[in-house]
């Protein structure tokens, strides 16, 4: 029986059931710790998290919520731990860490891609830090517009660990660019593509990218759903749609890339118009935006379009389950 490790320990892949494969509960960007404004109430948090959790299990079916949040953006699994007992839905974590521009710590970047490995095998067959908990998968992420040789040095890192392991790998690309790169790179690396899931691949419009991506094998994220300022919905659906007339069902990820909560203030300015219609957003129990958008407004677009409730499950069940179990791909299907 293959199993999977989640937050709480070893499960079956066969539990996982309904699964959203890139979620965050929390993130605190490098630097955010040292803001007097940011204040943050753990406890209130993990209510939170646990709350909106319950709410994604009792009312949409969702079993499983995957949390591949790099090392350096404020990863607390001992925290994602507590929220997962508390919501009954299994939460997985991941190794590995976020790319250049945003992320990868001084001393990091000064090991060899050996060290590298070393610490994502540890926190694969071990732990993490103390806590006993282990990480699901490996995270792996590269900026725009090329992938730097940071980039590609932790990405071998990666496949090392992969290879060691046999845990799976979900990566985050920049600007809708890089999937066919990250995928060379695996394939050089000796990684299996159905082994990988290229994520963010939605925030390209144009689907002879995602035919690339499928065309070689790998797993597609269309996983930063119900975020219009890198993508209208109507065009991440209409893309979506497309991919399953023709045939690639099985290789879709559906999900949100939302969080809970982050530390102190946004990563980007924001302006003062903007910020006045998060505070009502905020006031009327709306942000940060639930993790429900997926099944309340997404879902409704897509049947639209044609897909269907098999191609759903599909898509939210089955590719889960066969992507941790490490099978391979079913022969395209489902095309019309
Ligand atoms: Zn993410």
């Amino acid at each position: 029986m293959t199993m999977v490790q989640t937050v709480t320990g070893a499960i079956p892949v066969s539990e996982l059931g309904r699964t959203l494969m890139h979620e965050h509960l929390f993130i605190a960007f490098g630097g955010a710790e040292f803001d007097p404004t940011a204040v943050f109430d753990r406890a209130a948090f993990i209510a939170e998290a646990a709350r909106r959790l319950r709410e994604l299990r009792e009312i949409h079916g969702v079993r499983s919520f995957v949390d591949p949040c790099p090392i350096e953006l404020g990863r607390d699994v001992a925290m994602m731990r507590e929220i997962s007992e508390q919501s009954g839905v299994h939460v997985i974590c991941t190794t590995g860490f976020y790319f250049e521009e945003m992320g990868l710590p001084p001393y990091w970047r000064a090991r060899t891609v050996d060290e590298i490995a070393e610490l994502y095998i540890r926190e694969i067959t071990h732990g993490i830090g103390t806590t006993g908990i282990r990480a699901g998968a490996i995270k792996v992420a590269t900026g725009a517009p090329v992938i730097t040789e940071q980039e590609k040095h932790f990405l071998a890192a990666a496949c090392i660990a992969q290879k060691a392991t046999g845990v799976p790998i979900i990566t985050h690309t920049q600007d809708g660019v890089g999937g066919p790169e990250q995928q060379r790179l695996f394939a050089d690396g000796g990684v299996d593509a159905h082994r990988c899931l290229i994520g963010h691949c939605c925030g390209n419009a144009d689907p002879a990218y995602h035919r690339r991506i499928v065309d070689g094998g790998s797993y597609i994220g269309f996983d930063r759903i119900g975020i219009p300022r890198l993508m209208p919905d109507e065009t991440r659906a209409d893309n979506l749609a497309k991919l399953v007339k023709d045939g690639f069902r099985s290789q879709i990820m559906m999900s949100q890339d939302r969080h809970c909560a982050w530390l102190g203030k946004f990563q980007r300015q924001t302006s003062p118009r903007e910020l006045a219609r998060i505070e009502e957003l905020r006031a009327e129990g709306k942000w940060p935006p639930p993790y429900t958008y997926i099944f309340t407004d997404f879902l409704p677009l897509l049947h639209a379009r044609g897909v269907t409730q098999p191609d759903i499950a599909t898509m939210l069940d089955e590719n889960p389950r066969r992507f941790f179990a490490g099978e391979a791909l079913p022969a395209p299907s489902g095309g019309r």
